[in-house]
This record gives structure tokens, sequence and C-alpha cells, in this order.
């Protein structure tokens, strides 16, 4: 589960680590008020989950009360990155000397925690990490030891951090461990030209395997990020939204995957993930589809489908009935193979919907798909 920024922001104070006095509001005339209590001059930001939104325009500086108004009126309902804005936070402004990296991440190739610390910090961070990986230190953490003053002087070093940053980065770890996040990440650290460092930006990934034990959490922040994840998890779909343009729908977790592969070997890329699972009823089969053909990036759709237990006939059904309620917009290519596979074609053929192809092998209708997706 990702938090909120003004989430992150939180729970860094309950840590002890000093973050700018902020608010969250939904709407601008209230976002005038908050501004008027911090002092006048804000800074309205953007509260959705993704990153990137400094240069999105989700960040903007107010220099009054009434401005703050504005902005706000200006961010909330604004789109960064298919995220709909629906809250603001206002932030005091902090001055900045440097702006610094930090993160903890769980490495899960290498099986630990690695801390992530840059003096180049700030928007320009990946950039910085690509064009220049020797300015972005990474630091693997032994977890028995955890990060103790000496281990955070040795991250702070080798990020080319000052060493005042080292009473932050124990406290951060802090909040990895008894929060149970997977992720912290402060961008930007500043030191402001007094010397104080404060954390002007937090995000933060909570470890859903833990929510037993955090009883704080139940809040809004539980579920997907994504808006289309979030409409496919209200129905019981497995969704996972990728940035390719062919809408990928399977049954069994594995097949899904291999497919995934499969597209992306034939030169084009999945737009989704989507696992229907052992049952393709037609009601699955419309969700499935309604859900992926509502992402505009799709623009030719691959079901894939292994009968097994459930029989192709009765999926093909399914896609059928599921053309009735949903409508098809843009190419479906279908590969129906395993139990009562010829049944399964026959009643998509008998169908002739003019969108529908049938391809009889994986490869074939991949690369049918791929071929849709890139010359549509
Ligand atoms: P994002 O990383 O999504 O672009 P940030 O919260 O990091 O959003 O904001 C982008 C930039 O805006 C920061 O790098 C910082 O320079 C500036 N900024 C953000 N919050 C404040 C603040 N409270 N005071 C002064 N500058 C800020
Ligand atoms: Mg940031």
């Amino acid at each position: 589960m990702d938090l909120y920024e003004h989430q992150a922001r939180d729970l860094f104070e309950r840590h002890g680590i000093v973050v700018p006095a902020a608010e969250v509001t939904d709407s601008p005339r209230r976002a005038r008020e908050i501004a008027r209590r911090l002092g006048g001059r804000v800074v309205v930001k953007a509260q959705v989950k993704t990153g990137g939104r400094g240069k999105a325009g989700g960040v903007k500086l107010a220099a009054d009360p009434a401005a703050a108004e504005l902005t706000a009126r200006q961010i909330l309902g604004m789109d960064i990155k298919g995220h709909t804005v629906g809250t603001v936070m206002l932030a005091r402004p902090v001055d900045i000397d440097s702006e610094f990296y930090v993160s903890y991440v769980l490495d899960r190739a290498a099986g630990r925690f690695l801390a992530i610390a840059s003096a180049e910090g700030g928007t320009e961070i990946e950039e910085v990490a690509a064009t220049r990986p020797e300015a972005v230190a990474r630091v693997p953490i032994d977890l028995a030891e955890g990060v103790t003053s000496a281990k955070a002087a040795e991250i702070a070093a080798a990020g080319g951090l000052p060493p005042q940053t080292v009473d932050v980065l124990v406290r951060l770890w802090q909040v990895l461990v008894r929060e149970d996040a997977l992720l912290v990440e402060v961008n930007p650290l500043v030191r402001t030209p007094r010397g104080q460092l404060v954390a002007l930006d937090g995000k933060v990934t909570l470890d859903d395997n833990a929510a037993f034990r955090h009883a704080r959490w139940g809040g809004d922040s539980t579920g997907p990020t994504d808006p289309l994840e979030a409409a496919a998890a209200a129905k019981g779909l497995h969704y996972v939204r990728l940035d390719g343009e062919v809408g990928v729908i399977g049954n069994g977790a594995g097949l899904v995957m291999s497919t995934l592969d499969v597209v992306a070997g034939c030169g084009a890329r999945p737009a989704n993930f989507l696992d229907i699972g052992g049952g393709a009823s037609a009601r699955i089969m419309a969700d499935g589809l309604s859900v992926v053909l509502s992402d505009p990036a799709v623009k030719s759709v691959l079901v894939n489908v292994f009968g097994g237990i459930t029989a192709c006939d009765a999926v093909a059904e399914g896609i059928v009935r599921a053309l009735d309620t949903v409508r098809l917009t843009r190419p479906l290519v279908v590969r129906l193979d395993g139990n009562n596979a010829a049944e399964g074609r026959a009643v998509l053929d008998a169908h002739r919907h003019p969108l529908v192809e049938q391809a009889t092998t994986m490869d074939g209708a991949a690369r049918r798909a791929a071929h849709l997706a890139t010359t549509a």
C-alpha cells in the first residue's frame, strides 16, 4: 500500500523527522483559510500517488491566501499521469540551501534492504541516476544490524551528504522497521541556509502483509493506487495496469505472465495484467473486457485461455455474452486451447463479430494482437 505524501509526512513527524507545517483539503476556500493559518505564503501540492508532481505543475508556490485559493482551484481536478487530484496539501515554504535524496528500498533480488543516497536530490534525481550513476550511492544494509549511527555515517559519506544527516537517516530507518514499510523515500531532504534538515517530500510503501498489526492503517489509504486497478478490484478482478498498448486477459497467473512475455517478444508492450481465474463466466469476461477497454492506451486486446477445468466452449459463450453488454471498440484476438477448444472456436466463429478474430497458437495470437496494436 502506497501512502499519500501527507500521510508520509505525518509518519515522519511521529518519528521525530522535521517536516514543514502542513494541512490537507479538497476545497479551494478552505485552502485560503489554511494558508492564512500557515502564515500566508504556502506551497500548494497535489496529493496523488505518483512522482514527478512538480514537473507536471502539481506543486506551486502561492504568495498569499487569495493566491492559495486560486492555485488550489487550478490543481484540484488536474490529471497527473492518469491520477485525478482530489486533495491538495498546503505546506509552509522552506528556504532551500541544498536538496538531498535518501531512501531505503527492499532489494528483492539480493534479499535485503538498500540505502540509496545522493547529494543531488530534487526533481532531477532520475536524470542524475541515469546519466551519472556514480552520484547516487547504494549501500546494502544488514537487517540484523539495521541502521546504527555508524551505518548512517557510512551511508551519508557514500552519498556525499553532510554528517548532520546521520540523525535523519537513523530515524528514517526506524520509520521503515516500526511501520513495516517496504520503501521509505525522502526527496528532497533539504538543508536550510541555517543548517536545519527538513523532509520536504516523502514516499512510503507499507507492507500489506503486516496490516493485521497496524490498527491505524484502516483508513482511506488501503486498496490499489491506480484508479483503473481500484475499479477492477471493486469487481473482484486481479488487474495490474502497465504502460503498453496490448490489453491482455488470460486464465491463471502463470499463463498471463507468459502472455506478457510473448507480447513483448513480438515487439509490442502489454497494457495490463488481468487474470480472470478459473471461472471465465460471461460476467467475469464482461467485467474484464470493460476494465481493459476503459484504458485509452489499449489498441488491441488479446484473450489467451487454456481450458482445463473450465471448458473453452464455456469461455467462448462468456465472450459472446460479454459482447452483448460491452461495446467492443478495438480488435479482440482470441486464442482458445485445451479442453473443448474446437467447440469453443466454433462458438466464436458462429458469432462472426467483425472485431473478433481467432488464432490457434499463443505465439500467433500475440503476433496478431501486437501487429494490430502497433499499426492502429
Ligand atoms: P515531486 O517530487 O512529486 O515533484 P516535491 O514535493 O518533491 O514533488 O516538490 C518538487 C519540488 O518543489 C521540490 O524538489 C522542492 O524544490 C519544492 N518544494 C516542495 N515542497 C516545498 C516546500 N514546502 N517549500 C519549498 N519548496 C518546496
Ligand atoms: Mg519529490
